[in-house]
């Protein structure tokens, strides 16, 4: 019977950084992700954005964690991030949670930088739609270079990483190890901590514990080839039913997406009366029709420029959230220790930044007294 100390679900950036961060301590580290590459689903299918507050005016507690955590990943993930485009956020005027005042005051009580955008940017959106624009300091990741920095860092750290590898179950053995089920054979871990995202009930759903609730929207970004004018901008309109077109790296092409048509169907895990449904079941069997027409249409009342978008695919992802930011949009985290099992721990982050917060709450739980003890060596 093979033996591990810990034994990591997923590998996506959350599974990738936690396995790091448990095998500073831990001589035995098994990663298990049932596809086929790292970083394969949501943290690559995204919106490329690292967070810095501007996203959250309803949320303090979000615009703070994301304010703490920019720098921090900009730094340490340096060779990921793309800071050579202008970001821009404006309000509008009408169907917006926020005025342009409370968004500035909301942003001002944050410590986010924001100034007003210059007259050249603010030609480029609608006055009659738009009450204002801002220019702020935001950037992008990309997932593929963000990818090939946590296999290297995971293949340092003494990580082993089995791909194409499913958990099925895990249960408990004498002693609080872990039995855990793979879909090719068994091994028992000191600990298994769950970062399956979408998936985060599949594996406690089939050993019979408790189910998380959590939200799950089927989600479309078109891909678009952006207009001379707006290609070196990234811009999101606040706060309601709008749109963002950002950078997305990987593909050297923006990702459009919008409130009303990016989310084509959601379903709740462990709500009252909800139950479980197999996330990546009730993806594999959606209809995904492309919503491109209606984001641009919508998009280019609001930023006439962008009706020049040239459509280049979709990527299709679930997303998931834990009910409660349906209200403020906030993007608190999930961690859940001993979650009906001794030493099975699942988490969920939300967005890449918290990662940081996961980690810590983690390395508290384990009575560790910091998540970085190898990057604080060096
Ligand atoms: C449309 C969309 C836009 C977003 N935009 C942003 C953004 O702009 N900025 C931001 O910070 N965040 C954004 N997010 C959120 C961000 O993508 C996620 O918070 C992050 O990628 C989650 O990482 P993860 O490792 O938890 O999940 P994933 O990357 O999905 O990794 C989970 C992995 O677990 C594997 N897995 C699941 N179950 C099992 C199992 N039983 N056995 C083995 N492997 C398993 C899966 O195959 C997968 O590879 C967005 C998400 C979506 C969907």
């Amino acid at each position: 019977m093979e033996r591990w100390d810990a034994l990591v679900i997923g590998g996506g950036f959350y599974g990738l950084y936690l396995a790091e961060t448990l095998a500073a301590r831990l001589p035995r580290v098994l990663l298990c992700e049932r596809g086929p590459e790292l970083m394969g689903r949501a943290s690559y299918a995204n919106q490329a954005r690292v967070h810095n507050g501007y996203h959250y005016p309803r949320s303090v507690l979000t615009a703070v964690r994301s304010r703490a955590n920019f720098p921090r990943f900009a730094d340490e993930f340096r060779p990921a991030v793309r800071s050579d485009f202008d970001k821009l956020y404006a309000v509008a005027r009408r169907d917006s949670k926020v005025t342009a005042a409370q968004f500035v005051a909301a942003m001002r009580r944050v410590g986010a930088p924001i100034d007003r955008a210059e007259p050249a940017e603010r030609k480029l959106f609608d006055p009659a739609l738009i009450e204002d624009v801002f220019r702020v300091t935001e950037f992008a990741f990309d997932s593929s270079e963000l990818k090939r920095l946590m296999a290297e860092r995971v293949r340092r750290a003494g990580v082993t990483v089995r791909l194409n590898t499913a958990v099925e179950r895990v249960g408990p053995l004498p002693g609080g190890a872990v039995r855990v089920r793979l879909a090719d054979g068994e091994v028992h871990a000191g600990m298994v901590v769950g970062c399956g995202y979408a998936n985060t009930n599949a594996v406690g759903a089939a050993s019979g514990l408790p189910v998380v609730p959590l939200k799950h929207e089927l989600t479309e970004m078109a891909l678009v080839e952006v207009p001379a004018a707006v290609r070196d901008i990234g811009v999101t309109v606040m706060d309601g039913p709008f749109f963002s077109c950002m950078p997305f790296p990987p593909r050297g092409l923006h990702t459009l997406s919008h409130v009303r048509y990016t989310p084509h169907g959601h379903w709740y895990d462990g709500l009252p009366g909800e139950g479980y449904l197999p996330a990546d079941e009730v993806f594999a069997a959606a209809e995904k029709r492309t919503a491109f027409p209606h984001m641009v249409r919508d998009a280019a009342r609001y930023m006439p420029a962008l009706s020049g978008c040239e459509y280049r695919g979709s990527l299709w992802e679930v997303k998931t959230v834990l009910p409660r930011s349906e209200s403020d949009d906030s993007r608190p985290i999930l961690f859940r220790p001993d979650h009906g099992l001794p030493n099975y721990h699942v988490v969920l982050g939300g967005k890449i930044d918290n990662v940081y917060d996961v980690a810590d709450e983690l390395a508290r739980h384990l009575g560790w007294t910091t998540s970085t003890p190898a990057r604080e060596a060096a």
